[in-house]
């Protein structure tokens, strides 16, 4: 009997500080597929979709297709966005009469005007629409804010082990090969979650360098080969979120009567990362160190990654203040990528190609982060901003900038304009706006750490740059009034299990 496996993903990574709320508008501009047309629109990609795709094929499974949603990092969806998506997952369950499977590509930071553990509650629901005997596992970034209650209506939590997020075609494979093994009755797997008092550890996830992450990464596989264990997951979590469950967690899929083995895991992966809390491998330089070291000029750009500004964590992606600097310090070829301003996009698309406009670049959502830059520009170049990325990080997937604009600010900076808040993971974010990254003196990029799969080989030197973005690092500037207490690092805690 073929068995028939409802696939779909419904991502979002919410910093409930920001004040642009996430509209079903927002998920309709960058990723909203229904239903098969999921099937061309991410068959061949390293996405999870991708993955789960090639999985279906290579299990024999009739796939039940619902949507793939995801748009860029911000506030709260709005009730519509998020009724409006879990309603079409839920409906994809309902009218296929029943379902033998679920895989699910899920983020776990999603917060919704009327849900903070948005994962949880759509688990919850489809529990209910398929049953407590079908198997249901989510792939989860990372930066999962994970709760008791995912882990509750999942058999498994399958999250990404690499940062920048290179592994998600992987991880939906093993999702999908244990929900296969749960299919043919060789597992029967159900998942364990504990979370310590801390709001961030294991330094943001990073694995790109030797350290705390993939130290736990390898235990954690070690841990996996033990009879019983089926996955074990690390969350870092993400700390911008004001809801109870902000922070790291460990997710433990495992077979019955494996629950000791389990509980000793998670608490052997926390021990550690409690005990190395304060190993951090990034820091932040300010604007007048970056502007050195764009003057001392070199054979390979100078990549300066604003990653306070990162859209991909929530930031509006429209900080002023680095470019004002590099402007003022009359640095040339420049180019930024990028500037979410579509107010100046239209501004550019009016006057055309070769014209001199005045602009207010920058600056808009939150002047209180740093005012617009007021200067001339010369519209270079116009597009619809579509590309698809060809990096390590999501490599085939389409990207929709929207309506862009480069604009030639002083005598020789770049700024991609934008009309969609997007973090620069991909080298095409420049070459797809005609600009080659590698023929400029410096790359300014919103992101904080995702860009390092592209642009790192190409750079003489990366340097992470707070030029007074949303995503501060120092989480007590920040008022928590849902969070957890007392939590590690603005409480005093002596035993992060204790709670
Ligand atoms: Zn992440």
């Amino acid at each position: 009997m073929t068995n028939r496996v409802l696939i779909a993903q419904f991502m979002h990574e919410t910093n409930t500080f920001s004040k642009l709320p996430t509209t079903l508008e927002d998920y309709r501009r960058q990723r909203l597929v229904e239903g098969a047309a999921i099937v061309p629109a991410f068959t061949g990609t390293r996405n999870e979709l991708g993955g789960f795709i090639d999985a279906a094929q290579t299990h024999g499974w009739e796939p039940v297709w619902g949507v793939a949603a995801n748009t860029t990092p911000s506030g709260r969806l709005t009730k519509e966005a998020w009724e409006h998506i879990r309603d079409l997952i839920l409906d994809a369950a309902r009218k296929t009469g029943e379902v033998d499977a679920v895989c699910l590509s899920l983020h776990g930071a999603m917060v919704s005007e009327t849900e903070d553990d948005a994962e949880g509650a759509l688990l919850e629901a489809l529990r209910g629409v398929v049953g407590p005997d079908v198997p249901v596992v989510a792939t989860l970034d990372l930066h999962a804010n994970a709760t008791a209650r995912m882990a509750r209506h999942a058999n498994a939590l399958v999250s990404y082990r690499t940062y920048p997020h290179v592994d998600g075609y992987e991880r939906a494979v093993q999702a999908a090969q244990l929900v296969e093994d749960a299919l043919q009755g060789r597992k029967n797997p159900r998942c364990l979650l504990v979370q310590p008092a801390m709001l961030k550890g294991a330094d943001h996830g990073r694995t790109t360098q030797p350290g705390i992450m993939r130290d736990l990464l390898a235990r954690a596989e070690e841990f996996e080969r033990q009879p019983g264990l089926n996955v074990v997951s690390i969350q870092v979590g993400f700390t911008w979120s004001d809801i109870p469950w902000a922070g790291p967690s460990i997710a433990v899929s495992h077979e019955p009567g494996a629950e000791d083995s389990a509980a000793a895991t998670a608490e052997a992966l926390i021990a550690e990362m409690w005990a190395r809390r304060n190993e951090f491998s990034s820091s932040y330089r300010s604007i007048d160190e970056a502007v050195a070291a764009a003057r001392r000029g070199g054979d390979r750009p100078l990549v300066l990654a604003e990653g306070t500004d990162n859209p991909g964590g929530g930031g509006y992606n429209d900080a002023p203040n680095l470019l004002r600097a590099l402007l003022d310090a009359g640095i040339v070829t420049v180019a930024v990528g990028t500037i979410y301003d579509p107010g100046t996009v239209r501004q550019a698309l009016k006057a055309g190609v070769g014209a001199r406009i005045e602009v207010t670049l920058g600056g808009h959502t939150d002047p209180s982060l740093g005012a617009p830059v007021q200067a001339t520009a010369e519209v270079r170049h116009l597009s619809d901003g579509n590309f698809r990325n060809d990096g390590p990080m999501n490599a085939g997937v389409r990207v929709a900038l929207g309506a862009t604009a480069v604009l030639r600010l002083g005598d020789g900076i770049d700024v991609i304009t934008t009309s969609t808040r997007m973090h620069t993971i991909d080298l095409q974010v420049f070459l797809s706006q005609g600009i080659d990254p590698l023929g400029r003196n410096v790359l300014v990029v919103k992101s904080s750490q995702h860009f390092r799969a592209a642009f790192e080989p190409i750079a003489r030197e990366v340097m992470l740059v707070d030029a007074g973005g949303l995503c501060s690092t120092d989480a007590s500037r920040f008022t928590y009034a849902k969070l957890r207490r007392p939590i590690w690092p603005l409480d005093p805690v002596e035993d992060p299990l204790a709670g």
